[in-house]
Order: C-alpha cells, then sequence, then structure tokens
C-alpha cells in the first residue's frame, strides 16, 4: 500500500494529458499501461491500480466517439467544399475511417480517461502494491463483506 503520496499537490493536466498520450501511468509517468494491446493491472512502481471497478473504462467510449465524429466532422466538409474529393470518394473513406480510426484509439482513449480520473481524484484507487502486477487475492476482495 502506497500511502506516502497523499496530501502531495496535485500534478498539472498538462504532464498527466501527456503521460497518457504516451500511454504511461498517469499518475508516475515511468511505465507502460500496456504489454501489446492488453491492459496491465497496476503500476509497479507507484502502486497504482489501473484495472477499477467493471465499467470503469466505459467513459473512454465518449472519448474516442467523440474525437472520431470531431475529426470527420471538420475534415470532410474540409474536402469536400474545397474541391479534393467528391462525395462518394468521401463517404468511402469517411467509412474506412470510422473503422479503422476508433480501434486503433481505443488505448488512448482509455489512457485518457484514466488521466482524467487520477487528475480529478489524485489519491484514486492504489490498493494494488508497488512491483504487484496480478489481481489482488480473493481474500482481501471479500475482507469488507
Ligand atoms: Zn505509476
Amino acid at each position: 500500500m502506497v500511502d506516502d503520496d497523499a496530501g502531495k499537490p496535485r500534478e498539472s493536466l498538462g504532464r498527466i494529458l501527456t503521460r497518457a498520450v504516451r500511454l504511461r501511468c498517469p499518475a508516475c509517468g515511468h511505465e507502460r499501461l500496456y504489454s501489446g494491446w492488453a491492459m496491465r493491472r497496476s503500476c509497479p512502481k507507484c502502486g497504482l491500480n489501473w484495472q477499477r471497478e467493471p465499467g470503469f473504462y466505459l467513459g473512454s467510449i465518449y472519448i474516442n466517439y467523440g474525437l472520431t465524429a470531431l475529426l470527420l466532422a471538420i475534415v470532410y466538409p474540409l474536402l469536400l467544399f474545397g474541391g479534393w474529393a467528391s462525395n462518394q470518394q468521401l463517404l468511402a473513406g469517411a467509412l474506412v475511417f470510422c473503422l479503422i480510426f476508433p480501434i486503433w484509439f481505443h488505448r488512448y482513449a482509455r489512457s485518457l480517461w484514466l488521466a482524467f480520473d487520477v487528475w480529478l481524484d489524485p489519491d484514486s484507487p492504489r490498493s494494488l502494491s508497488p512491483g504487484s502486477d496480478e489481481r489482488p487475492n480473493s481474500r482481501e476482495q471479500s475482507a469488507g463483506d
């Protein structure tokens, strides 16, 4: 348990977002959030729990969808009215973009969602001990029952 960071001044949003974009731990910036496409359970360095409660990362869909729609809403009219492409070409391109971009951006959306949570609540769950990349054992989970 790492409680010695409690009371520490809040990190700047810019620093936390930079760590998120680099897919690093938003709290310390040292460890990678992902091993391939799979998100790791916790930060081995600072102990921040990256696997929150079920449904925690549902909110990252808003980031993913929002950025996809925003990019399309900006680029499509620019290309269409700028005379760069026909409507049929743009529709085909938009379809491909809407299928590929959210899949690629998925990890970044989750990382950004976690970063916002850390920024809003710097003392958020650090239930796993540093160095542990394992699931907390079932005895600890049911201790409050
Ligand atoms: Zn960390």
